[in-house]
């Protein structure tokens, strides 16, 4: 394919790489999708086509993350950033059931932030002391266990720093995972909500994910905004509006090509566990030059960061990675540095480039 051959290697944190396969796929249909007659985009989400559509996208993420029969799939706008509010506006209980909220980094940061503007909610734990580089053991958190629920951030995609453990809490736990949804499997029994904004692991912007278990569904006042109330996007097989269609069938392609392509989740796993110890293993071997912002054991398989010793090496060494087409690999602001998004689309040959030019750079730049 002609067009490949002028793509980079894109370490885009969000939105992120896509799988080619996918790419092609839309090409190929985008201007009329098979027995259809008309592109996915100018069908109506009423029609037999979209509603196959839909519910092969959602079926196809049953089974790559057996989830069992207690949880409902919901396809929601709006980001992960609405499901900050709309998760403490349907679940949250009375005044002495406080949510309880694990702040690992950025984005758990926000979530409570939003949340708080909602009701009794409080901080269990929070990284700030270390700059959120490392994590906390579950057992080493007291959860009560009456708590409407328990909020954590599976993967901080700005730190880079991930729980490799299963949660463990009585009360419901509520996970964001947006940076490292369908990297692996996961036991989705342990939740209560897992939510997921696409443009990073899963598909393109417009389009969130939320599994919910149905029991919480009855927590949902009818006095909520009408799109707020996840119950009647349960009721309404998640059109209750009009969906983001072009984005849930992107993201059906998604779950295709996870599901056939690459073979299921286990083996997405440990591509993705090769890929990070490819960038890790590269950075590991020039400590004096990449010093990664990570404990070692809670270190990201999706997001790598790291800092070299001053700014100006810094530029140097984005400025050849970009010569050799590996791109986006600017680190956030607040952390700094580099970051390397190593999502499931991510080719191993990327990392491969990455950790090379990783190596090449540290032998000619060598520190005094
Ligand atoms: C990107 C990201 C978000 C924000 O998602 P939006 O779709 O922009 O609202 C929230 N949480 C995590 C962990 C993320 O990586």
């Amino acid at each position: 394919m002609n067009s490949q051959e002028k793509r980079l290697f894109n370490f885009s944190a969000g939105p992120a790489v896509m799988p080619v396969p996918v790419l092609e796929r839309i090409r190929d249909e985008i201007l009329c999708l098979p027995g259809c007659g008309a592109s996915v985009m100018e069908i109506s989400h009423r029609s037999k086509q979209f509603i196959d559509i839909q519910h092969a996208a959602r079926d196809r993420l049953i089974r790559l993350l057996k989830i069992p029969s207690t949880h409902e799939v919901l396809f929601l706008q709006g980001g992960a950033r609405l499901q900050f509010s709309m998760i403490p506006m349907n679940l949250l209980r009375s005044r002495s059931e406080p949510a309880q909220y694990i702040v690992t980094g950025a984005w758990g940061k926000y979530a409570l932030g939003e949340a708080k503007k909602e009701g009794p909610v409080e901080l269990l734990y929070d990284g700030a002391s270390h700059r959120y580089s490392q994590l906390p053991r579950w057992d080493e958190l007291q959860v009560p266990d009456n708590a409407s629920y328990l909020h954590y951030t599976s993967n901080e995609t700005i730190q880079g720093i991930q729980f490799q453990a299963d949660p463990v809490a009585k009360c419901p736990v509520v996970c964001d995972c947006s940076s490292d949804f369908l990297y692996r499997p996961l036991d989705v029994s342990k939740y209560g909500l897992i939510y997921a904004c696409a443009q990073k692991n899963a598909g393109p912007a417009g389009v969130t994910v939320v599994i919910i278990r149905r029991d919480l569904l009855e927590r949902s006042s009818d006095s909520l905004p009408g799109y707020l109330n996840y119950k009647h996007h349960a009721d309404e097989d998640s059109m209750w509006n009009t969906p983001p269609t072009f984005a849930v069938y992107v993201l059906g392609l998604v779950m295709e090509w996870l599901e056939t392509t690459v073979g299921g989740l286990e083996v997405m796993h440990r591509i993705n566990q090769q890929k990070a110890s490819i960038v890790y293993e590269a950075m590991d071997r020039h400590p004096q030059m990449y010093r990664g912002h990570a404990r070692p054991i809670d270190r990201s398989l999706m997001n790598a960061t790291f800092t070299l010793p001053n700014e100006k090496l810094e530029s140097e060494f984005l400025a050849g990675a970009q010569r050799r087409s590996l791109d986006s690999l600017k680190g956030h602001r607040s952390v700094g540095g580099i970051r390397a998004s190593i999502y499931n689309a991510m080719p191993i040959e990327g990392a491969a480039a990455l950790a090379q030019w990783m190596d090449e750079f540290a032998s000619t730049n060598p520190i005094a």
